[in-house]
């Protein structure tokens, strides 16, 4: 009797014990090939997830995952070309490329990368990491940094690499708090001086706009980094400029929607075309970029409302997207035919502060926008302040100042916009 009623409390004890510690583990991504296995555990591995990474490899611990995130740290880092060499029912070895924009401390910048080898097993019918050369192959490459790298990006865009301790191609957090929300600028850490100048690229749906080749000049001639909010139609209508500043190391790109669309106004299936279109379009040049043999890429995660206008459902359906909405804190105003280069200098004087986002125009409709540039990139950098792009700033960031509506300085001053729009 007491042997049987100790053989329950053991079996009962057994069962709540097995049962809660499957609830406790983390479920495993859905994964059944070597290949998916490499790739999500690299991509979560430059993304320093490691939550994700210790559940794909064997015997590897949040430490060992970060430990390799400080070895790639300040590279704009990047794992392609998985190719399975050999494989048996249960055993894989692959090979993989893995690339990176290094800035040393001399703060020159240096293209690396080098092939490695992979090792996967598979157990009760899931493939997982074993073993990989890729740590040992980032220690020797950077005690040997200055050899020649075999991972060599076309010409042009080796040319345009500039000095900056700040990497290139990092997506912007996606942290929950931010997205949903329209984001304004950011605060910093005490003297941290970083200021993202953006330009917009629109185009509404009966016109061509064009291209201020001259605010580009300026940018690239000071080594000034920027961020290009374009729209989808503009993209197609000027799509060599568009790759132009794709593979430009200074140039980060945004989604300015398809043809200029008023998201307070537009609803439903029209709203969500204008966002998705656009993202296409830039998936579609990103590609063929790829393809021709452009690493460092990245994907556009970023959004600007035009007119400043959005409203509860774009703002949700941006969320849904993964993508962040980004406004800004200084307006130069030059759209306005009135505006002038000293018009947008004493704007930006006055008003510029660390972490601001300042909003102006590169599609030909900008007013004394290069005439400004001109006397503006020396006197930001005489005041100390250093240029990154939107998703530079978003890393650096203490804190992001985000709100729940869009609006041109104060709550409501753009509301014009939507009058006119329903006039079009
Ligand atoms: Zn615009």
């Amino acid at each position: 009797m007491s042997i049987s009623l100790h053989t329950r409390l053991w079996v009962t004890l057994f069962l709540i014990l097995g049962i809660s510690g499957n609830l406790l583990a983390a479920p495993k991504p859905y994964v059944n090939t070597p290949e998916q296995v490499a790739k999500i555990f690299y991509t979560a591995l430059s993304r320093e997830d490691c939550q994700m990474a210790i559940q794909l490899r064997f015997n590897y611990s949040q430490a060992d995952c970060r430990r390799l995130w400080d070895l790639m740290r300040g590279d704009g880092s990047e794992f392609k070309n998985f190719t399975i060499t050999s494989q048996t029912e249960n055993t894989a070895f692959m090979t993989a490329t893995y690339s990176s924009i290094r800035h040393d401390a001399s703060r020159e910048t240096k293209m690396t990368g080098f092939d490695f080898d992979i090792e996967l097993t598979q157990k009760d019918g899931s493939w997982m990491i074993t073993k990989d050369s890729l740590e040992q192959r980032l220690n020797s490459s950077i005690s040997h940094d200055s050899q020649p790298s075999p991972q060599q990006q076309p010409e042009s865009v080796q040319a345009q690499l500039v000095e900056g301790k700040y990497p290139y191609g990092f997506p912007p957090p996606l942290s929950h708090n931010l997205l949903g929300k329209s984001i304004r600028s950011v605060i910093l850490g005490e003297n941290q001086k970083l200021v993202a100048l953006t330009f917009d690229l629109c185009e509404r749906e009966n016109e061509v706009a064009g291209y201020d080749r001259a605010v580009v000049e300026q940018l690239i001639k000071n080594g000034v980094k920027a961020t290009f909010y374009a729209g989808g139609k503009w993209m197609q209508s000027h799509s060599q400029e568009t790759k132009e500043l794709m593979t430009n190391l200074l140039f980060e790109l945004g989604n300015h929607t398809w043809s200029h669309g008023n998201l307070a106004v537009l609803h439903g299936e029209e709203m969500q075309r204008q966002i998705l279109k656009t993202q296409r379009v830039y998936e579609e040049f990103r590609d063929e970029l790829v393809a021709s043999g452009y690493h460092q890429i990245p994907e556009m995660r970023t959004v600007r409302f035009p007119y400043g206008r959005c409203n509860s459902e774009s703002l949700d359906f941006l969320r849904q997207q993964q993508l962040l909405a980004i406004q800004w804190d200084v307006v130069t105003a030059d759209p306005s035919p009135k505006q002038t280069a000293k018009g947008i200098i004493n704007i930006v004087k006055k008003q510029v502060k660390p972490g601001s986002i300042i909003i102006a125009h590169a599609n030909g409709r900008g007013h004394g926008t290069a005439g400004a540039l001109e006397e503006l990139i020396p006197w930001l950098k005489r005041q100390g302040y250093e240029f990154v792009t939107v998703s530079e700033l978003l890393q650096e960031a203490q804190e992001v100042k985000a709100v729940d509506t869009c609006y041109e300085l104060v709550p409501g001053d753009n509301v014009k916009y939507d009058r006119l729009f329903k006039q079009k």
